[in-house]
């Protein structure tokens, strides 16, 4: 893989879940009501992605790992994998087929950026224990993650992150020129977006779950059944409006099928 002149961005669907709406949505749409008490459930894709940045220093970033193989297993004792299974993922989208697509090793990456440690985006991160990759995700979330004995709390499965060496960061950070973390917490304790300043493409800003879908960003804002701070939630989506109205970026959400089936992904396919 040749140094890029420019500064790079290779969006790559990892696996796809399903799940039932409500999760992503808290719409009055989809809630029962007097005159229809039993309502039609909508059980969708849920696609994750991961984003590999080439920079013009010859630095590589990944953003995000997306799910793991053995998710059934890992995802049981939560209980999650029964509301959540990746059951929609074909062999060429797990992150180790995306590496090798790209003739990459996890050692390859010099900066691994973790939007939050939830197992659908960190299910991987074990991979880079001992290979010398920066990993940078929020301290909060580093906090939060560690802030619980036990298997799980809730999506945080602790093995998924347990022994690896983290560096954390507490403000919005440059980690290379052109590419930014962006604090919005809620979903989580420390979630992160990330804001790539492109040269052809203008700016994108990668939410993750700060926003699942365009739905969630509004206006209004509709929140999720999944936010553990709604106050800071709703804060997080309009510093996110702000940037987006003075940049004219484009947000990409964390799980919108509809929208990665609109924007070009994978090798050759490159946003500059
Ligand atoms: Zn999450």
């Amino acid at each position: 893989m040749s140094r890029p002149t420019k500064l790079t961005a290779t969006i790559l669907p990892t696996g796809v879940m399903h799940a039932d709406l409500n999760w992503l949505l808290t719409s009055p749409m989809h809630m029962a009501s007097r005159s229809e008490p039993v309502k039609q459930r909508d059980w969708v894709e849920v696609p994750t992605h991961s984003v590999l940045i080439e920079h013009p220093s010859g630095k590589k970033l990944l953003w995000e790992t997306g799910v793991p193989r053995d998710w059934e297993d890992r995802w049981s004792p939560t209980g999650l994998a029964e509301f959540f299974p990746v059951d929609a993922t074909t062999e060429d989208m797990w992150l180790d087929s995306r590496l090798a697509q790209l003739g990459l090793e996890p050692g390859d990456i010099d900066y691994l950026l973790l939007s939050h440690l939830h197992l659908d985006h960190a299910g991987n991160a074990q991979w880079w224990r001992d290979t010398g990759t920066t990993i940078i995700l929020d301290e909060e979330e580093r906090k939060g993650a560690f802030s619980f004995d036990g298997y799980n709390l809730g999506g945080h499965i602790r093995s998924d992150y347990d022994g690896l060496e983290l560096t954390t960061i507490s403000e919005d950070t440059e980690i290379l020129p052109g590419v930014t973390l962006i604090r919005t917490p809620g979903h989580t304790f420390g979630t992160l977006s990330l804001r790539l300043d492109l040269e052809d493409s203008g700016t994108m800003i990668f939410t993750s779950d700060a926003l699942y879908r365009k739905e969630s960003f509004g206006p209004p804002a509709i929140q999720a059944g999944l936010v553990y701070d709604t106050v800071a939630w709703f804060a997080s989506v309009e510093k996110l409006r702000g940037l987006q109205e003075k940049t004219d970026a484009t947000l990409v959400f964390g799980h919108s099928g509809e929208q990665l089936n609109e924007l070009r992904t994978g090798l050759g396919n490159s946003y500059t």
